[in-house]
């Protein structure tokens, strides 16, 4: 065994890959490339926070360097309660994606407790809540304990895939002369919701709408038959860029797949015109793994 804090067993999902890789300083964009910054996006990976006045905390999201990382034996970093008096735990080495960004929550389990991970507002950290039913799981934890944290693993593929996903129908919209107007990737409502130009003058004709839905499909196609890198670096000013080869670039603290390949069962049902807004839905699964 390895001394408590350190990470003694890391359960891959699949192989490392040409995934997800993080490295400090990222190259400059390609101009043709825009990047939207959302106003409250955060520096990712390392974070060390001042709990109080006397406790600095550091918790590393390992989440952000390896999507398929689902099993870590770490240790408690810090413990709290929320306004409503819940207890939260952190963990030095965080596997759960918290929900944001248009991205469901994680699911899992400390040890045998089943958890929740939320972003802590205060501190930016992601932390722990016990699920109703083991309300009591986590009480018997201090900063310092070891703990095995394990993630559902299939929920957290399907999460990627979705969210992907959602990156590569953006492009393929934006490829229209289209303006991101909002995501979501949650299970059985996954959809971007887009403004055209014009306000849809043109895409009020369903006939419009349907040439462009074949033009973001075979988009969408295209770019999964060649099998494009998903790749993820920092710029300059610390934040997390993703990229999807050449055809996509955004501020992202989300998980995603190895590559696009990992995709499969994509589909894109009909673009909608809602009062001047485009609704694209769509589905995606990711890919058994060997
Ligand atoms: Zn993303």
């Amino acid at each position: 065994m390895s001394q408590a804090g350190e990470p003694i067993a890391l359960q891959h999902l699949g192989g490392m890959g040409r995934g997800c890789t993080l490295q400090g300083d990222g190259d400059a964009l390609p101009p043709h490339l825009h990047v939207p910054k959302p106003p409250n996006l955060v520096r990712y990976d390392e974070r060390v926070v001042q709990l109080n006045d006397c406790q600095q905390v550091s918790q590393d999201a390992l989440y952000l360097r390896d999507t398929y990382l689902a099993d870590v034996h770490t240790s408690v970093t810090a413990t709290g309660r929320d306004e409503t008096g819940g207890r939260w735990l952190a963990v030095r080495h965080n596997i759960f994606h918290p929900q944001g960004g248009g991205q469901p929550a994680d699911r899992g389990r400390l040890g045998e407790c089943e958890v929740v991970p939320v972003r802590h507002a205060a501190t930016g950290l992601v932390v722990l809540h016990a699920t109703e039913s083991h309300s009591a799981g986590l009480d018997d934890l201090s900063e310092g304990d070891p703990v095995h944290a394990r993630i559902d693993a299939g929920l957290r593929l399907l999460h990627a895939a979705l969210h992907t996903a959602g990156h590569l129908v953006e492009a393929a919209c934006r490829a229209e002369g289209w303006t991101l107007a909002g995501n979501n990737h949650f299970p059985g409502q996954a959809r971007i919701e887009l403004t055209p130009p014009d306000a849809g003058a043109q895409l009020a004709d369903a006939e419009e709408r349907e040439k462009a839905s074949d033009r973001i499909r075979a988009f969408v196609a295209a770019a999964i038959a060649d099998d494009l890198p998903v790749t993820a670096e920092h710029d300059d000013e610390g934040h997390r860029i993703v990229r999807l080869g050449e055809v996509h670039a955004a501020a992202c603290g989300g998980t995603h797949v190895r590559s696009l390949a990992d995709l499969q069962q994509v589909t894109i049902s009909a673009v909608k015109l809602k009062k001047g807004r485009l609704r694209v839905s769509y589905t995606a699964a990711h890919r058994p793994l060997r």
